[in-house]
């Protein structure tokens, strides 16, 4: 699920939110419990499949299986 960012209007926090992108747009409260929030644009990346299929044909070194998984959101 993605993550937005909002701050806050009356107490100037900022905060995050994980929800889905359909209520990526309704009114979130802060943590303090104001209304008055704005949401930031900020880098959310939502899980592509073209990136992490282009290693076809390429095997490389063997089978670790370490990194790669916070690129696709599996970790959140
Ligand atoms: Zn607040």
């Amino acid at each position: 699920m993605p993550r937005y960012e909002y701050r806050c209007r009356s107490c100037g926090d900022m905060f995050e939110l994980s929800r889905p992108m359909a209520e990526s747009g309704d009114p979130a409260v802060c943590p303090e419990g104001h209304g008055d929030t704005v949401k930031l644009l900020s880098t959310v990346a939502v899980g592509g499949a073209s990136a992490a299929s282009s290693a076809a044909g390429a095997p490389r070194g063997g089978g670790g299986g370490g990194g790669g998984c916070c690129g696709g959101g599996c970790c959140g």
